[in-house]
């Protein structure tokens, strides 16, 4: 329809972000009719498009009061406009969703906004004390839905048939429940049962949860993206009597808190950590834990931080106002295995661990985890991506020639399914040497795919040949005749943070991680590139050291100790002495002889080896344990010394610390004090290899990425050494520099390589 009406303006907003299940659409609506405009919104691909009609000033007005008072699960990120013919169109409506390029919108899972919560605690609402109590603005999303596009008949609510006064107000266009897919009541929603071994509990099953958790049992809680498993967080009996059911040794326990005041009870919590913990997502914030903190030292052991969350579901809104304790809620599953959702399998999985279950009767579609963040140097930065983000897409530099799948690396593993230069990402699956993980891997690969609509082409994989996520996507490849992209992982790192960032490049990329392929067969993990997503050249390397033992050295950091004792020249007996003489010998033999020994340039593995130097730890039971230790002391110390370091000349150049660990082996400081150095050390080596390259090859950005800069000490005194040049870094912010991101990268270097 190409007719101009005079006197009238009409104009096309294309409004990016989070915007879509988040009650934008409602939101839309009310502010037209508000304005007394025309037109319509919709949702289109992974973005909202509102057409409005009518005059200048009114059109002027809503454009500033979308932005000022869009809801609060959304995120406006860009807003594009342009005008198009008037066509008169009086009424404005709202579009129910369409597919476009075949492609569906899923919103993330919301945590329950405050209009909800007041309900839920009104006694005159009928929904007060409602556990499933939802609206446009919050609820479950992405972990209810079965296919697309995303509406009721295709989430796991289809088998609730809506109440009279509940199909009223998921009709009424200005209600705050128009289109809640997930709306229900007491009369028609799902409910909760607990389940105790005994035949039937008629009590309330909250008050009974409550009661139970207050008398030191384990409760398994199903959630919105799984089963958790519950207990007091202030009884370090019932705390080690998890860890021994759940076969987990020391990788912390995180803590849902009843509220902020709970929170700064526990622990410092600062103003971006507050921010985080409130914000819609409701992840877990790593915060530093206070001297005194009624929290069982089993909860995290050695520890300086504790992850916390707020309540983000009714149910656990309920139970923790029941409860008035701090509780951990952690992963429902044994040892390192896929989270518990099917409610079958949950019965199998926890029956040994939990004394008792609190369930419900709505299906989860799709596992997603919690998602972990921390702040560093006051930005907050993903630890993992998953409920609450997941699977909110990633605007890609550059669009995608056909659907891909990149199925991302081997451990913290996250997949995605790119679509034009839209990435998304699904949930945390975790680490595919697990078998279950592996099947969970492929299920959740598969729903995803049907989830979004999209029919992949491409794959886009690990360089390395033996990883599960490589050798799933080669099979299928062959089977229905995809191609297959093969990428090396540091520079799927690089990649990552660039696409995160919104750069183009060209800039030097930082990848600091445990391990990864290299090009030349060796064992990469401390490198620094130069180039942008076309092009990149590895440029410099962290010296490399012997892998004694090879994957057993991230798991005995002390066999890295070795190996850089070696290196130096050092006494290894005086390196190592905690360590088993024979071992020692053995290993020291190893290093010096074995031709064929594995070498690497891993960071990673020279963090594990420098908290068995300083006496911190000599072995990790999980990943990053070591590193962590090392941190925490560093964390402890203001020291500001350096020890000595040697870049050597040459493509690439090489980052040799040799005098560093003979300095730090020398140095009668404390533990921390000599953390606190090495950490410097290394950001200073870093920080002077990227100013020298940057000189060389005229750039100024300098790209962060790999799991090392999950390290506050570490990034923050990179970042400060990097201003101190007027370099520029980049940063992930959109998804963790750890493995997590992985996928990321890989799309834009798959989209760049087809370009
Ligand atoms: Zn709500
Ligand atoms: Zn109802
Ligand atoms: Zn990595």
């Amino acid at each position: 329809m190409m007719i101009d009406v005079p006197g009238r303006t009409r104009r096309l907003l294309e409004v990016d972000g989070i915007v879509q299940g988040v009650g934008f659409r409602p939101f839309v609506h009310g502010l037209a009719v508000e304005h007394g405009l025309g037109g319509l919104v919709r949702n289109h691909g992974g973005t909202v498009w509102v057409e409005i009609e009518g005059e200048t000033a009114s059109l002027d007005a809503f454009g500033v009061a979308l932005l000022a008072r869009a809801p609060r699960a959304s995120r406006i990120e860009h807003v594009g406009t342009r005008e198009v013919p008037a066509i008169g169109e009086q009424e404005f409506r709202i579009e129910t969703s369409v597919l476009v390029d075949g492609l569906a919108s899923i919103a993330p899972d919301i945590a329950t906004c405050e209009t909800c919560l007041r309900e839920l605690a009104d006694p005159r609402d009928r929904r007060h004390r409602h556990p499933f109590i939802t609206c446009t603005d919050c609820g479950p999303r992405m972990t209810i839905v079965t296919g697309a596009p995303y509406d009721r008949a295709r989430t796991t609510m289809s088998g609730f048939a809506m109440c009279e006064h509940c199909r009223a107000e998921y009709e009424d266009t200005r209600g705050r429940r128009y289109h809640a897919q997930p709306i229900a009541c007491h009369a028609c929603g799902p409910r909760l049962r607990m389940i105790d071994g005994s035949d039937g509990v008629d009590a309330d099953p909250i008050a009974f949860t409550a009661n139970a958790i207050r008398a030191g049992r384990i409760v398994a809680i199903k959630g919105v993206g799984g089963y958790h498993l519950a207990c007091r967080a202030d009884d370090d009996a019932v705390v080690r009597t998890l860890r021994q059911r759940k076969e987990r040794d020391d990788k912390p326990f995180a803590v849902m808190v009843p509220d902020l005041a709970a929170c700064d009870r526990i622990a410092h919590v600062d103003d971006d950590e507050r921010a985080m913990l409130v914000c819609a997502a409701a992840p877990i914030v790593l915060v530093r834990r206070r001297a005194d903190a009624a929290i069982a030292s089993s909860v995290a052991p050695e520890s300086e931080h504790l992850g916390v969350m707020l309540p983000y579901t009714p149910v656990h809104r309920l139970l923790l106002d029941a409860l008035e304790l701090a509780i951990v809620l952690t992963s429902g599953n044994r040892s390192d295995e896929p989270m518990a959702f099917d409610d079958d399998d949950a019965r199998v999985q926890l029956a040994g661990i939990a004394d008792v279950f609190l369930v419900h009767d709505r299906p989860i579609a799709t596992r997603a985890d919690d998602s972990v963040m921390r702040v560093i140097r006051g930005s907050p930065a993903f630890l993992r991506r998953s409920r609450g983000y997941a699977p909110t897409s990633i605007r890609l530099p550059m669009s995608l020639p056909r659907p891909t799948i990149a199925v991302g690396g081997h451990d913290k593993n996250v997949f995605a399914i790119g679509v034009g230069d839209r990435a998304f990402l699904s949930p945390h699956v975790g680490d595919l040497g697990h078998a279950n993980a592996a099947r969970a891997f492929r299920e959740t690969l598969d729903r995803f795919e049907r989830m979004l609509g999209v029919r992949a082409e491409q794959l886009v994989v690990d360089a390395h040949p033996d990883f599960e996520s490589t050798l799933y996507a080669e099979q299928r490849a062959g089977d229905e005749g995809l191609r297959i992209v093969r990428v090396q992982h540091h520079r799927a790192h690089f990649a990552a943070c660039l696409a995160d960032a919104g750069h183009a490049g060209p800039a030097l990329g930082v990848c600091f991680d445990g391990t990864g392929l290299g090009d030349d067969g060796t064992v990469w993990g401390g490198e620094i590139f130069v180039g942008d997503a076309a092009n990149m050249e590895r440029v410099a390397h962290l010296e490399t050291v012997c892998l004694p033992g090879g994957d057993r050295a991230a798991r005995e950091g002390w066999r890295m100790a070795v190996a850089y004792a070696v290196a130096s020249e050092l006494d290894v007996e005086r390196c190592v002495p905690r360590i088993d003489a024979s071992m020692r010998d053995a290993v020291a033999a190893l290093v010096k002889s074995d031709p064929r020994a594995t070498i690497t340039s891993s960071a990673g593995r020279l963090f594990d080896a420098i908290a068995s130097l300083v006496g911190a730890r000599d072995r990790s039971s999980y990943d990053g344990q070591a590193a962590c230790a090392l941190e925490a002391l560093a964390a402890a110390s203001d020291d500001e010394g350096v020890y000595p370091f040697r870049i050597r000349s040459g493509t690439p150049l090489r980052i040799d610390l040799r005098a560093t660990i003979r300095a730090l082996v020398g140095d009668a400081a404390s533990p921390r004090d000599r953390a606190r150095r090495f950490h410097r050390t290394l950001a200073t080596a870093v920080v002077e290899a990227c100013v020298r390259l940057a000189r060389t090859h005229d750039v100024e950005h300098v790209a962060l990425s790999g799991g090392c800069f999950q390290n506050a000490v570490f990034t923050s005194d990179v970042l400060a050494g990097l201003a101190d040049h007027d370099l520029i870094a980049l940063r992930h912010r959109q998804v963790p520099p750890n493995d997590g991101g992985l996928c990321l990268g890989q799309l834009f270097l798959a989209a760049r390589m087809h370009a």
